[in-house]
Parts: C-alpha cells; structure tokens; sequence
C-alpha cells in the first residue's frame, strides 16, 4: 500500500531523494550509518510521532539535516509518502493519497494531505485502525517482538483493537464526549 516516500532534508538526506515500494517484499540495504533506521524514522515522523526521542533525537528540530564537513545544513525537512488507495482503504476518495510532514529550523511545522494544509488529527484519523500508527504491530524495530511477548494483557487488548478496528471508534468517542 505504501508506493513511495520522498525525503527532502531528512536526518541524513540532505538532498531530495525518492523510494519507490513495488509490491512484494522491499529490502533496505547499506552499510552501518548510511541510514537504513532513518528511512524507518521518517515514515514514523509523517505519521504522527510526536516524541523526538522516539525518533532518536532530542528537539523536534534535530530531523533536519545538520550539515556536514562539505554541506552546510539544511532549513527544513519534510516528508511524503505516497499510498496506493485504489482499494480505498483510507478513507478520502481518492487513488493515491500524499501525506506530507514539515519542519523549519523556526520550529514551525505543518501537516498537507494531497498537497493541502491539515491536521495532524486529520492524519490521524485516516490511519487508525488500519495498524499503520506509530506504536502499532505494522513497524517492528529491533526489542518489539520482545516487548510485544512480554506486554501485559492490557497492553495486548490495545494491540488487537488496533487490528481489529476498534481503536478508529474509540478516537471518535474520545472526540465526541470532550466537545
Ligand atoms: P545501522 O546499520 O548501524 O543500524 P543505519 O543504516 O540504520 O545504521 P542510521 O541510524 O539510519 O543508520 O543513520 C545514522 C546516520 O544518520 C548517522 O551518520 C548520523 O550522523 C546521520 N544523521 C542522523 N540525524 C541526522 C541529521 N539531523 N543530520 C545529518 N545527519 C544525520
Ligand atoms: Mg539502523
């Protein structure tokens, strides 16, 4: 589902550069450093992680690219990804669907859904329950499966919901009764 992503001054692509996902199995290969966990990184950064740390920086700031001996850093970062909707498993209608992410060095920072300025809610609300959120089974990083075996029943329940489908109406509940 997930066609393309496009970095553009993300962590260590300081230039623009395009992945493109065929379907079946994409392998990311490359030597310790060159930035394989940073590919990773940024697809969790459009979808919503709000810790820095979870992307292994401090400050919001630190995924744009901080310059090297030969460039000097970059302004802002940003993201997109692209995702084939042909099946219209997120909800807007429409074949593919862009969601991008940007952040200037200001610290300003904004979310576009097929190019136009959103909420993060927004973005939010067309991935839940689909288990793509960030904290969800679909990215397994090195410790998960671990974790996911020694996660508490409660821990477990929020995991199947997600599967399930249940965690989209729960966010609409959540939004409902604060208004
Ligand atoms: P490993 O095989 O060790 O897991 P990897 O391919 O996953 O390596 P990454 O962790 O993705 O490597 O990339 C780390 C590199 O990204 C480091 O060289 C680091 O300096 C660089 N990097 C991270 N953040 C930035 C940034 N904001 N600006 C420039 N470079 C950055
Ligand atoms: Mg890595």
């Amino acid at each position: 589902m997930l066609k393309a992503l496009e970095l553009n001054g993300f962590k260590s692509f300081a230039d623009r550069t395009r992945l493109e996902f065929p379907s079946g199995i994409t392998a990311v290969v490359g030597p310790n450093g060159s930035g394989k966990s940073n590919v990773v990184d940024a697809i969790k950064w459009v979808l919503g992680s709000q810790s820095a740390k979870a992307l292994r920086g401090s400050e919001m700031t630190d995924v744009i690219f901080s310059g090297s001996r030969s460039r000097k850093q970059a302004n802002a970062a940003e993201v997109t990804l692209t995702f084939d909707n042909s099946a219209r498993i997120l909800d807007v209608d429409e074949e593919e669907v862009h969601v991008t992410r940007r952040v200037l060095r200001s610290g300003e920072a904004e979310y576009l859904l097929n190019r136009e300025v959103c909420r993060l809610r927004d973005i939010r609300e067309i991935f839940a329950g689909i288990g793509v959120t960030t904290g969800a089974y679909s990215i397994i990083e090195q410790g998960k499966v671990d974790a996911l075996l020694q996660s508490s029943a409660k821990e477990r329940r929020l995991i199947f919901e997600e599967a399930a489908g249940v965690s989209r109406f729960k966010l609409k509940r959540q939004e409902a009764t604060r208004r």
